[in-house]
């Protein structure tokens, strides 16, 4: 039996609902639970492929090439479950499949309303593509009281209803402020919310209360009473120092075994051994490398939410910290800021559209290249790599990206056809701006002998990808010429994929996006060996 578990939210946004659910279904797999996570998203876009980082953080790539909210990064890094297109919907999805229903004649003269054919869409999605699945778990975006995101409620409304209480337990995530003068967690902003959940017909079976503090006895008692839920089902979430540190704190408050009470499921104490023992290596690391994010969208962590952590894995399996600095690339587009990359044991320039910053980012490759300093180049990144040695070492003083206008040398350029598998896939300059990119997984053969192949350990390569732009084969001789290798490349030899420097200590740029498929206790190797390089790097200095 597929049982479905809801998360809202409540007070106010930010609270890491995100982190709570993939947290709770890493505890319910490690009492041997078969657990999938989807998210439900409140806003009318299609998907956050189109919005700004700025606003709404990384985007996350699914192997089937959905793009889709960074929540899926988070649950895909607790659990190992790799997500699906089928794990993410929004409202503009929800209409925009419905209006095509409308306009097609399928609802035979009927008023198309919110209530039931929008709940329904939505009831749908939350059950299609299940099959031996223990726990659904669902996330619905935003904050109780949102208008958006009524329906929604609705929907989950309706579900709990069909679904019973044996098979359907709703959860809600709030904050009890501290008020300094009064020197007290306050409960009444979680009483409001809890309100306004029942005055949608949901009376949440657990409540989740973050807090800064420790919650009384008191406050707990009055939580209960007020929020009509039982005492032991008031589970507190304190700050921790990591998130790793998430799945052991809420399995220390009971949050998995008041799950397993609402469904009467009797299992062994889960065994979460593994997260005690990466918590431990990053609390007591051995010693500490700086890796230097040369990107645009520094000012906001969450627009490199995969990035940031897969350093951290990376920083894991070596032992050490992975400090981070976030390097505006602009500002090295001024003679001389590129020196300020001196301190660092590595640099590494991540995905990223449009003009703005690339010839600092330029710039960063070729002092990387020059200095003998780690280099990582992802997506974007690896774009920039081969424009600079194309500029300094293969003569072609015009070598640019075909993203930024007309150049003479299009070493980066939009290539319009290939194939995958027997299929020949096409890409147009017109398309939709969400519509024409490589997306998802794609394979990649790996050269014998090259770094790339040493550091997978294998020939044949899955990754995920997230771009319109692809390094133009047709240069490649004149490229490697210059020391460069194509160390990848796609099974029909026309994109590459991996490009390396063999004569540096590590110079590595990748068309794909290893951060999305790295976690804390399976770190991807790029990650572990760039990291390694770096630890290296920070002896020489
Ligand atoms: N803007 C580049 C392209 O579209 C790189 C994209 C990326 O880094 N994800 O090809």
């Amino acid at each position: 039996m597929t049982r479905y578990i809801f998360i809202t939210g409540g007070v106010v946004s930010s609270l890491g609902k995100g982190l709570a659910s993939a947290s709770l279904g890493a505890l319910l797999q490690a009492r041997g639970f078969k657990v999938r996570l989807r998210k439900l998203d409140p806003y009318l876009n299609v998907d956050p492929g189109t919005m700004s980082p700025y606003q709404h953080g990384e985007v996350y790539v699914t192997d089937d090439g959905a793009e889709t909210d960074l929540d899926l990064g988070h649950y895909e890094r607790f659990t190992g479950v790799a997500s699906r297109k089928s794990d993410n919907v929004t409202t503009g999805q929800i209409y925009s499949k419905i209006i095509a229903k409308e306009r097609r004649g399928d609802y035979l003269g009927a008023t198309v309303q919110v209530i039931p054919h929008v709940t329904d869409a939505i009831k749908e999605f939350i059950r299609a593509d299940v099959t031996d699945e223990d726990f659904i778990i669902c996330e619905i975006g935003g904050t109780v009281g949102d208008i958006e995101g009524l329906p929604f409620l609705e929907a989950i409304r309706q579900l709990g209803n069909e679904l019973g209480r044996e098979a359907s337990l709703f959860m809600h995530l709030t904050l009890l402020p501290y008020i300094r003068s009064a020197g007290e967690l306050k409960t009444k902003p979680t009483q409001h919310s809890v309100k306004e959940l029942q005055s949608v017909g949901i009376q949440p079976d657990i409540l989740l209360c973050r807090a800064e503090m420790e919650i009384g006895a008191d406050e707990r008692r009055k939580l209960a009473l007020f929020c009509n839920l039982r005492e032991g089902a008031v589970i507190q979430a304190l700050d921790v120092d990591t998130i790793y540190a998430v799945p052991r704190a809420y399995h220390e408050e009971g949050l998995d075994h008041e799950v397993c009470r609402h469904f009467g499921l009797e299992t062994a104490e889960p065994d979460i051994a593994t997260w005690d023992r990466i918590v431990e290596t990053v609390r007591r690391p051995d010693g500490e490398v700086t890796i230097g994010v040369v990107g645009k969208y520094t000012s906001l962590i969450d627009a490199y939410k995969s990035l940031a952590e897969s350093l951290t894995h990376g920083g894991i399996s070596n032992n050490v910290r992975v400090k981070i600095h976030w390097l505006d690339a602009e500002v090295f587009e001024q003679d001389g800021h590129v020196q300020e990359l001196e301190g660092v044991h590595g640099i590494l320039v991540p995905g990223g559209f449009g003009e703005r910053g690339t010839e600092g980012k330029i710039r960063a490759a070729g002092f990387a290249r020059e200095r003998g300093v780690p280099y990582f180049g992802i997506c974007l990144g690896l774009q920039m790599a081969v424009i600079e040695s194309a500029r300094s070492l293969a003569n072609l003083p015009g070598a640019g990206s075909s993203e930024f206008g007309a150049v003479k040398d299009p070493v980066i350029g939009l290539m319009t056809e290939w194939t995958k598998g027997n299929e020949l896939e096409t890409r147009t300059a017109e398309g939709d701006l969400g519509g024409t990119m490589r997306l998802g997984a794609y394979p990649a053969v790996l050269t014998d002998g090259s770094k790339a192949a040493e550091i997978y350990g294998q020939h044949e390569i899955s990754e995920r990808h997230r771009h319109r732009y692809e390094v133009n084969i047709t240069y490649r001789d004149r490229l490697e010429a210059t020391g460069m290798r194509f160390s990848g490349l796609s099974p029909d030899g026309e994109l590459p994929e991996i490009i390396e420097i063999s004569d540096h200590p590590w110079f590595i740029g990748v068309q794909f996006h290893p951060e999305l498929k790295s976690k804390p206790f399976a770190p991807h190797p790029l990650f572990v060996s760039f990291v390694k390089a770096a630890v290296e790097q920070s002896r020489l200095m």
